[in-house]
């Protein structure tokens, strides 16, 4: 066959291929070990002396023209194929999404983390402490000696006979700190952590349940130092216009001991059903910390001083999400406490 027919052939074969498969077998068709150029080649042994360099030169101009068309229409053709695949990849984003169950942190952790970062943000460190404990930490050396009165309003679980326990309040883990803080001051710790008592459950009342406790100890600690530190956290879940009020109470551990009242954030104190009409909610439970139970600890009462709060979790959330059942906390049913996620919950400050 002519080199000119060949030539002839080649660029119709090259203009009409229009995928990368078929232009690989061109290359095959031309290039290839019975390929039409390749075979052009070996027969420039076959031509007379005086027309093998010419014969040669179109051979040579032949191949040059299949190489560069090849590697331009190659380059064409994968990009296109790229640009297809692309295109046929592409999300719809104006399809319906498929909905994702998402979860959402309990509302109980939620407030107590809230309350943790602004004691942190105090300069308090959180703590923990074990749930079963030792009558000593839980009761003796918080001034509730055995067989005191005060025993009886914490009906305890009891595990091995009269010394071990599941620890009715935080406070033993105070206890445990000011111990392994030999003396060290200042002291500003806060313990949230599950407690236990004999309680039927109800919607107010549970066997087990959260405090949230803290403790100062500093030099001259006063009962306005805890008023202002009550004050940062219950502007900080309640509002900037929560105000808190002092009643004088009676607990073994402190001396003054208080009960913390903030005005009602529902009706701000003018009277309605959340605050039983009194325009006040009781918080917590708070005091200076008894001279005795500093002493226990290895703290000299005539040098230093502290304070100590309790809160019950469970009552702050319930007043700040408007929940009438304790319960909900620990249900499990996401039908019940899906009512509950209501995403953000809003801050009130
Ligand atoms: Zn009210």
């Amino acid at each position: 066959m002519k080199v000119e027919e060949i030539t002839k052939e080649m660029q119709e074969d090259l203009q009409s291929v229009s995928n990368l498969k078929a232009l690989n077998e061109l290359r095959i068709k031309y290039l290839g070990k019975k390929g039409m150029i390749t075979e052009l080649n070996s027969e420039i042994k076959n031509v007379p002396n005086e027309e093998k360099k010419a014969f040669g030169q179109r051979v040579n101009e032949v191949r040059t023209l299949f190489q560069t068309t090849y590697d331009e229409i190659k380059t064409r053709l994968e990009e296109e194929e790229l640009n297809q695949k692309l295109a046929s990849e592409a999300i719809d984003i104006s399809l319906p999404s498929t909905k994702v169950s998402m979860g959402a942190p309990n509302i109980l952790e939620k407030l107590i983390e809230e309350v943790e970062e602004v004691f942190m943000s105090m300069g308090y460190d959180v703590v923990d402490g074990p749930e079963i404990e030792e009558d000593k930490y839980n009761f003796e050396m918080l001034n509730i000696p055995k067989g005191h009165p005060a025993r009886d309003a914490q009906d305890t679980f009891y595990l091995e006979g009269e010394e071990i326990l599941l620890r009715s309040q935080t406070s033993p883990v105070q206890v445990r700190t000011m111990l392994k803080g030999k003396g060290k001051v200042p002291v500003r710790v806060i313990c949230p952590g599950k407690t236990y008592r004999r309680d039927d459950d109800d919607a107010t009342h549970s066997h087990q349940f959260m405090q949230i406790e803290g403790l100062l100890v500093d030099k001259d600690i006063s009962l306005s130092d805890l008023k202002g530190t009550i004050d940062v956290i219950v502007k900080k879940l309640f509002g900037a216009d929560t105000k808190t009020r002092f009643r004088p109470s009676y607990y073994q551990f402190t001396e003054p001991s208080v009960e913390v009242d903030i005005s009602c954030f529902n009706c701000k104190g003018k009277g309605c059903n959340v605050c039983k009409h009194t325009g006040w909610l009781t918080v917590c439970g708070a005091g200076v910390v008894h001279p005795d139970v500093l002493r226990m600890s290895g703290y000299d009462p005539e040098v230093w001083s502290g304070f100590a709060f309790g809160f019950g979790a469970e009552r702050l959330a319930m007043l700040k999400y408007d929940i009438d059942d304790l319960r909900v906390f620990y249900n499990t049913d996401l039908r019940e406490v899906k009512n509950f996620d209501r995403g953000e919950l809003e801050n009130n400050d």
